[in-house]
């Protein structure tokens, strides 16, 4: 039997089908998927990976891959059937080895992305991916979605930050790609089609990644300003002096920081939330300890921003991001809410935001509109609260719809309706409609070529 084979793989520590323990691997984060699972197996090392699937070939039993199950697209949920077999990275997280002059460090996948910015902190080395689920959410996991976060204005996404990956294959092969070079042109770059696949092509069990220099000094303001159009063209401004030392920038709207301040115990809101809108911003490893300072007031002076308080400490800057960090929570407890994460280019930030907005309120007047994050990417999370004293069943029902008049609004922009947090089982008929023909018959390819029995995290992407 299956199960008793697989048992015989991972040994006593390395599986359950104990319905207590699975429990938190069969829901996630926004519970709106729930799956079930045949077993779940948590390999030790890349050879159990290996054997795991090879077994699970000789059954034609599907596999899905999960890493901190931190994912919002239901990438890492089985399906309901109770015939998937469930492959939790979580048990492989050693740290490999870490080169400080080559500035990489070779980790397994399971590896959290907090233990990570630790030992490269650790060894003087600064690793950028940075995320709110840092905590949880394991490199294996942002590989495969290509993970985004806050840094990515400076360093890229988890793409970035790959130099190598070692992927268990459809097949139970194992591909050895660790490498650790800054340049390799010798055939085609292989890493690049498992990243972004969320599990669909390959399991990956280790990566090899780019480190930095330490971060050195680092300023954060919050600055109120009239408009996201406005907000972009601070960048602009700012990056004309500061050029790439712009680590982040968050565009935050007042009625989030409303909401933080009214469900979010602790949360310290320095500023009155009079100003529509606010800019949260990090800029690092200056050689002018006022020029910050004074590029803010300068745009204080010429009207771009009406305000800015700046971090005076370390403590004084987390204070800041805490704000940032606790929108998700804080729009939860303001009943149910439908998320959209998507891009648009930078300059069209601000007209995405206002064409989006008539388009949803014209749908359905009394939505709340709570639009933030990564604008210097691009990235808006178009986030959507329920009307005041609406049903929020009926609310949610309207999902999809609701979806589709925010995504006609992207693709007049040429943007992206996943920008960061994958496809998964939440996008997939998205995708469909938005991808043209050419780009999907190519994935489809890809994905009959390197999984032709269709057994890596099927009904995920495509
Ligand atoms: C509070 C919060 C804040 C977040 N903020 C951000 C943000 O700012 N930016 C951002 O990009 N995301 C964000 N996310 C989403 C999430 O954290 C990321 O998508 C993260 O990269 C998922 O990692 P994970 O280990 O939890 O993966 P999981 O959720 O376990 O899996 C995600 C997908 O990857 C696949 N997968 C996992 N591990 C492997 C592996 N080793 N090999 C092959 N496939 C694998 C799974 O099958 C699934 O399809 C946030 C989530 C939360 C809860």
């Amino acid at each position: 039997m299956l199960t008793d084979f697989l048992k015989g793989i991972v040994g006593p520590n390395g599986w359950t089908t104990d319905d207590v323990e699975l429990e938190p691997h069969l829901t996630e984060w926004r519970d709106t998927w729930r799956g079930k699972t045949l077993m779940m197996v948590s390999p030790d090392c890349a050879e159990q990976v290996s054997a795991v699937v090879k077994a699970c070939r000789e059954t034609n039993t599907a596999i899905v891959p999960q890493g901190g199950n931190t994912g919002l697209c239901g990438g890492a949920i089985p399906d309901s059937s109770g015939e998937q077999v469930l492959l939790s990275l979580s048990r492989m997280n050693r740290i490999r080895t870490l080169e400080p002059l080559n500035h990489s460090i070779v980790v397994e996948a399971g590896c959290t992305l907090a233990a990570i910015q630790d030992a490269s902190a650790a060894a003087d080395r600064f690793f950028p991916l940075s995320l709110a689920a840092e905590g949880s959410c394991q490199i294996g996991g942002n590989l495969s979605t290509n993970a985004g976060g806050i840094n990515v204005l400076r360093y890229g996404t988890a793409r970035s930050q790959a130099l190598g990956l070692e992927v268990v294959l459809a097949d139970g092969s194992i591909w050895d790609g660790l490498r650790t070079l800054r340049k390799d042109t010798a055939g085609y770059d292989l890493k690049q089609i498992f990243i972004g696949s969320e599990g669909t092509l390959g399991i990956i069990t280790a990566a090899s990644l780019r480190l930095y220099p330490s971060i050195k000094n680092s300023r954060t303001a919050l600055v109120s300003i009239d408009s996201p159009n406005r907000a972009v063209k601070l960048l602009s401004e700012l990056r004309k002096e500061l050029s790439d030392q712009i680590q982040a920038f968050e565009l935050i709207p007042d009625r989030a920081i409303r909401y933080v301040a009214r469900h979010i115990p602790g949360c310290r809101i320095p500023v009155e939330p009079t100003s529509p809108w606010y800019v949260l911003l990090e800029s690092v490893n200056s050689f002018d300890d006022e020029l910050f300072e004074r590029l803010l007031m300068n745009c204080l002076e010429s009207g771009l921003i009406t305000d800015a308080v700046v971090a005076k400490s370390d403590s004084e800057s987390e204070d800041l991001w805490r704000i940032r960090h606790a929108i998700s929570e804080a729009q939860k407890k303001e009943g149910a809410s439908l998320k959209h994460d998507v891009s648009v280019p930078v300059g069209a930030v601000g007209e995405f935001i206002q064409a989006a907005e008539n388009a949803v309120t014209g749908y359905l007047p009394g939505i709340r509109m709570v639009a933030f994050g990564h604008v210097g990417d691009g990235n808006i999370h178009f986030n959507l609260s329920q009307p005041k004293d609406d049903d929020s069943v009926a609310f949610l029902a309207r999902r999809q719809e609701i979806a589709t008049v925010v995504y006609d609004v992207v693709a007049t922009f040429g943007g992206s309706i996943s920008a960061e947090h994958g496809v998964g089982q939440a996008k997939k008929d998205d995708l469909r409609k938005y991808k043209s023909e050419t780009e999907l018959t190519l994935m489809k390819t890809l994905k009959n070529a390197l999984d032709p029995e269709n057994l890596l995290n099927p009904g995920k992407v495509i």
